[in-house]
């Protein structure tokens, strides 16, 4: 009997596998909430991994600054209010927003394997 040839992972699947690694790597480098301290919002909860333009962004999905580690607490509450999301990014993470900003309508085709590559060295 002849082996299954080996089927080539989607892009859906490429990417999920991409996000679980990415996540574990950025909390690993970084297993603190930045922005502890920083404000008036009580920290609490798990580390997550987040995005100062969030992910639907493929071309700044896993770049490094365009990420953050947030309890889960900030995380919510910086969620559901974005005007002050953009202002403590301001004043605490200029020059990661100016690149996030700078970056945001790049058109790429990105390629998950370089991601995975990395996120797992
Ligand atoms: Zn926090």
């Amino acid at each position: 009997m002849l082996a299954k040839p080996k089927k080539k992972p989607s892009r859906t699947a490429l990417k999920a596998k991409c996000d679980i690694l990415a996540s574990r790597y950025y909390r690993a480098l970084t297993p603190f909430c930045e922005l502890e301290g920083r404000d008036s919002i009580v920290c609490g909860g798990s580390l997550q991994w987040c995005h100062i333009i969030g992910r639907a962004n493929l071309r700044l999905r896993y770049e490094p600054f365009n990420n953050l580690v947030l309890c889960a607490g900030h995380h919510r509450w910086y969620g559901l209010h974005p005007v002050d999301w953009v202002r403590i990014l301001e004043r605490e993470f200029p020059e990661r927003l100016y690149l996030a900003e700078f970056h945001r309508h790049e058109i790429v085709k990105i390629d998950f394997q370089v991601w995975i590559a990395r996120f797992s060295s």
